[in-house]
């Protein structure tokens, strides 16, 4: 399936990969064999998905595109939730659609994804009340804040530009008969008082929540993630770090930018957390996004299902906010009571398919709506490209199997530990997991075209499937844990931290350090892609057993665990899975005599920097009290190796 460049720059598709890698003839491309390249692509729905499609197959492809949408215009005026990119839409949109320097022009850079708690004994109504989970640096795969609508409109107005496109917008009485075996699509729709009919070889559904082709064929699915979201947005920017009353000097020279350094903070998507629901802040240019997602019965729906309630609730829950609230004027809002669905199918090989919120969407959390988008349109792209039936057949049913794999393992992650939010402990333990998942399966494949590449895909599907049991384990494990804490009124650790916001850097945890490593290892095929997927299986089951060590070290208040590796749970696979189980009597049975003795190994990975969360209950320091962390401001000496130190002494 890895295409080779023709003269003109874009892809040719008439030749597939052998095992070793070299190009071979495909036999299904003969001539007189019956098969009809695809010429025309017909996209209903000209939003992300479909304009960025509709891009993508005039860089890469000859085909003609057509957009038909039902919005009079596009794009369509109101302001559109899903701003935020992560490293694989950016690598995207900036590199393989080529849109940098538009993006750079039009939108801001994006600062990463950084999480905040409230901290107990403090009011909460100023920005450095707040503790914080983050990444100091920019990640080297960039990523954008878009506002959307300027986004659409630039990518719209790039691909007009090309003869081979066209879109009629105001679309109404829309008919599709999709052919089967080959035979094309047949499309009727009204468009300027007239009735139009024309044939296409392709068909994609990018209809958005409309799910046209969804509704209509009876592929929606319920995944079982009941979440709503409310969400409004802001004239101006609204910069968090000025919602204090300290001055402008103190601000620069706060004690906590020894940790958190001198980058904007507004620039990155700000979440600020609490058991089962987010709300972010996001930086559009004049404006701001705002938005409260939640877990159905985490938070009343009809409390926030106006502009004036959510800012209302807004200013309650996260104080910090009331005061700049009142100032501002709301552009425009919405709300979604229940957003979260699957699909049966999105790539057929009878040349249809859906992509973006047309097909699956699970949640907003980290932002995957552009990522999904992006693998599907280069999957789409693909797909469309096939040169035989042959060919056609194996890129719809492999780009299914991999789409229902990436969109399935977010799932867990959604159903299972949402409450995890409300804890700034274990969220970070979570996020860290899930992110290091996600650099090496998500990203690395996507940067080297390795989901395009049939022996590629199989690996990394094959990879993949290694950590599913994992996963869970590691999902339900992180979600009992919390459960302990909240029964223990130790959410945020409660009085221990009282007065002492905490700020934990992510790429303190080894394993996501080394997963981020993969944005370096360009150009691997599937020979390559084995044993890096292998190394990163490996690197999360180290992580795995860390995790199980630290919860359990916290569980029984015995610090020397976590740097123990005659405690920790061994094996891989399914039998490391089965044993990363959240059990008081299980952890205590694991403490046999010699854990934490002199001769006990140390425990690889162990993830004794997070004893920030477990330190003895302290005096409150007030506003410009020292931080409870540092990365790499003068750390405090960690409790767990200092009992470890003592006992080898
Ligand atoms: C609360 C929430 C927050 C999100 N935040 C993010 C985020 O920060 N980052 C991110 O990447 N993703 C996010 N997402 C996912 C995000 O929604 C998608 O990435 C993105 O909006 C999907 O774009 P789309 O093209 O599928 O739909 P849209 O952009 O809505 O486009 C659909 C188009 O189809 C047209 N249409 C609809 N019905 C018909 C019809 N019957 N006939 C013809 N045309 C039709 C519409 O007019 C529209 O132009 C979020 C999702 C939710 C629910």
């Amino acid at each position: 399936m890895s295409g080779r460049t023709n003269p003109s720059g874009r892809k040719a598709r008439g030749a597939s990969s052998s095992a070793a890698g070299e190009q071979v003839a495909d036999p299904g491309a003969a001539p007189g064999s019956g098969f009809r390249p695809a010429r025309r692509v017909v996209i209903l729905g000209g939003g992300l998905a479909g304009s960025t499609l509709a891009r993508h197959l005039l860089l890469e492809t000859d085909v003609e595109v057509r957009i038909l949408d039902r919005a009079r215009r596009l794009p369509t005026p109101r302001q559109k939730y899903g701003e935020s990119s992560v490293q694989l839409a950016g690598h995207y949109y900036g590199k393989v659609l080529d849109l940098e320097e538009m993006l750079f022009h039009e939108h801001f850079m994006k600062y990463n994804l950084r999480f905040y708690w409230k901290t107990p004994g403090l009011a909460g109504d100023v920005f450095e009340h707040y503790g914080q989970t983050y990444i100091r640096n920019y990640s080297n795969v960039p990523s954008y804040q878009l506002d959307r609508n300027a986004f659409e409109a630039s990518v719209l107005a790039m691909n007009a530009k090309d003869p081979r496109f066209s879109v009629v917008t105001g679309i109404s009485e829309l008919d599709v008969q999709l052919g089967s075996g080959g035979a094309v699509h047949r499309v009727s729709y009204r468009a300027g008082g007239e009735v139009h009919e024309e044939e296409c070889d392709w068909f994609i559904d990018a209809t958005g929540r409309g799910q046209w082709l969804a509704r209509r064929d009876g592929l929606r699915q319920d995944n079982g993630v009941r979440h709503g979201a409310s969400f409004l947005w802001v004239d101006g920017l609204l910069d968090i770090e000025r919602l204090t009353r300290l001055d402008r000097t103190e601000r620069r020279r706060h004690p906590h930018r020894r940790i958190t350094g001198h980058l904007p903070h507004w620039l990155a998507t700000n979440h600020f957390m609490g058991p089962g629901f987010w709300f972010w802040v996001i930086p559009l240019r004049h404006k701001t996004s705002l938005g409260l997602v939640y877990e159905h019965g985490a938070v009343d729906a009809a409390a926030v299902d106006s502009p004036e309630k959510l800012l209302e609730w807004v200013s309650r829950e996260f104080p910090l906010f009331a005061e700049d609230l009142k100032q501002r004027r709301v552009v425009d809002h919405g709300r979604l009571r229940d957003y979260s669905h699957g699909c049966a199918r999105t790539i057929h090989p009878d040349r249809w398919g859906l992509v973006g919120e047309a097909g699956r969407f699970s949640d907003p959390l980290y932002s995957p709506g552009s990522d999904l988008i992006s693998t599907y349109n280069t999957l789409l792209v693909d797909a469309i490209q096939a040169p035989s039936e042959r060919e056609l057949r194996l890129r719809c049913q492999q780009g299914e199997a991999l789409m229902r794999a990436l969109y399935e393992a977010y799932i867990p992650s959604y159903g299972i530990s949402y409450d995890a939010l409300g804890d700034q402990e274990a969220f970070t333990l979570k996020y860290a997991w899930e992110l290091s998942i996600y650099f090496a399966f998500y990203v690395f494949p996507f940067i080297n075209g390795l989901l395009t590449d049939r022996l590629g895909a199989l690996v990394v599907m094959r990879r993949f499937a290694e950590l599913g049991a994992l996963n869970a384990s590691m999902q339900r494990f992180l979600s009992d844990y919390l459960q302990w804490k909240k029964a223990r009124g130790m959410l945020c650790d409660g009085a221990a931290h009282a007065g002492r916001p905490l700020f934990q850097e992510l790429m303190e945890f080894p394993a996501l350090s080394r997963a981020e490593r993969t944005f370096y290892e360009v150009e691997a095929d599937a020979g390559a892609a084995r044993r890096i997927l292998g190394d990163q299986v490996d690197n999360l089951q180290a992580m795995a057993r860390a995790v199980h060590a630290w919860v359990a070290s916290r569980v029984l208040g015995r610090p020397e665990i976590a740097l123990s590796s005659r405690y920790a749970i061994e094996g891989d696979g399914a039998d490391l899975a089965a044993q990363l189980v959240f059990d008081e009597q299980a952890f205590a049975a694991r403490l046999v005599p010699g854990v934490g003795a002199p001769d006990d190994p140390p425990l690889s990975d162990a993830l004794s920097f997070l004893s920030r969360f477990a330190v003895p209950a302290r005096e409150a320091t007030g506003d410009q009290g020292e931080p409870a962390s540092s990365t790499d401001a003068a750390p405090e000496p960690s409790p767990a190796r200092a009992v470890v130190g003592a006992t080898r002494a």
